[in-house]
């Protein structure tokens, strides 16, 4: 048994109670550990993992996804002392990384962001209330958005700080596993060294590659919730029974299936299309990722949406997979970009050159 597999059965057994109590703190760091992200894997290996965890759990795979996006910004971005400082522990999971760019006033358009980053000799003073972070209340160092002298800059920022306050979130629509905190700054003594990239750099460079990387692993967790859906509506169907026959005697149920399952097979395609775009480097990869992101998420809430339905009360009970699926499903329509947004995108894209 893999890593992987193990946490698919953990998961598998737990996730109706992780949405209730939140990930725990050792289940967290044993997932981390366990490699969940194979960094040394190809994006194809790293899609079909998030697909595994998404089709279980989106607060497990959500994890999978921030360590992956801090990661890679550092790998991007790092010098290389920071490469070797922060590559080892993050991608082995002994770090566990938040990101923490959104704020009351900078939601989708992050370049509003008031927190700040200010000089205090060779060091920087870290200012700033941060919304929203995905396991905030877990991890060890956090990567922070902010607005420095020289343009928009970004810093790994240890929570054990003197300054550092995270608020426990309770309660949200989706991802209720992922153990979210807003997290106040309060005159952070931040070294230089921790600065990552030239100021100016932060927002175009370091948090667009790691929006990328969050982009990839949302969308095939995404496949993974979809194909869930159907799989838990198609049983529902075949066994429930209805007049003398059962649900999936009406031709209506059918149909909505099969509307379902085309649904599943095409958000796997695009996705797939953004994996082999991703291992060949090419540079549409970022625009296959965006678009793979928007329709896998798109066709993960219309499935659990019509899921529920199928399940009817069974579908709203406490408890209910697809219930669940179909809360994180419409987060998944509003994180890493909302719909709206990488809709006007491809349509640029759609404008310039044709359809992607
Ligand atoms: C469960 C959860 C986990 C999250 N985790 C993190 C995290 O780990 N780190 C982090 O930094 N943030 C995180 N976020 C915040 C998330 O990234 C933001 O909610 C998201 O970027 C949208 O910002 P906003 O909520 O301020 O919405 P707004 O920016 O106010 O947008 C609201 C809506 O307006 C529309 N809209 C906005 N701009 C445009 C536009 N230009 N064109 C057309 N329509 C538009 C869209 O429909 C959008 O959904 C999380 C949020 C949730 C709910």
């Amino acid at each position: 048994m893999t890593g992987v597999d193990s946490l698919v059965a953990t998961a598998e057994r737990n996730a109706a109670e992780w949405d209730e109590t939140g990930l725990p703190d050792e289940v967290v760091r044993a997932a981390a550990r366990s490699g969940i992200a194979m960094r040394d894997g190809s994006a194809t290996e790293l899609g079909s993992t998030a697909e595994r965890l998404g089709a279980v759990c989106t607060s497990l795979r959500s994890l999978l996804t921030v360590q992956e996006m801090v990661f890679a910004a550092v790998a991007k971005w790092g010098t290389a002392a920071q490469r070797e400082r922060w590559l080892p522990p993050l991608g082995a999971g002994e770090l566990i990384a938040g990101f923490a760019a959104t704020e009351s006033g900078a939601g989708t358009d992050l370049s509003a962001v008031a927190t700040t980053f200010d000089r205090n000799g060779p060091d920087l003073c870290l200012s700033g209330h941060k919304r929203w972070v995905t396991f905030g209340q877990v991890a060890d160092v956090m990567l922070v958005l902010g607005r420095s002298a020289d343009g928009l800059a970004t810093a790994l920022v240890d929570t054990s700080w003197q300054g550092v306050t995270v608020h426990p979130v309770h309660g949200q629509l989706g991802m209720r596993g992922t153990r979210i905190g807003h997290v106040v700054f309060e005159d952070v003594i931040v070294p230089s060294d921790r600065v990552l990239a030239p100021a100016g750099f932060g927002l175009s460079h370091v948090v667009a590659t790691a929006l990328d990387h969050g982009r990839y692993t949302v969308a095939w967790g995404c496949v993974g919730m979809a194909q869930t859906c159907v799989e838990d509506a198609a049983a529902h169907a075949l066994t429930r029974v209805h007049g003398s026959g059962v649900l999936s005697d009406l031709d209506s149920v059918r149909g909505e299936l099969g509307r379902s399952a085309a649904d599943v097979v095409a958000a796997r395609a695009v996705c797939e299309r953004a994996a082999r775009a991703r291992d060949e480097r090419v540079p549409t990869a970022l625009l296959a990722t965006l678009l793979a992101k928007y329709a896998a998420a798109a066709a993960a809430a219309s499935v659990s949406f019509r899921a529920v339905q199928l399940l009817g009360s069974a579908g709203c009970a406490p408890d209910s997979r697809v219930g669940r699926f179909f809360r994180d499903a419409k987060v998944m329509q509003i994180i890493e970009g909302p719909a709206a947004v990488a809709e006007v995108q491809i349509g640029d894209h759609v404008l310039a050159g044709g359809v992607p």
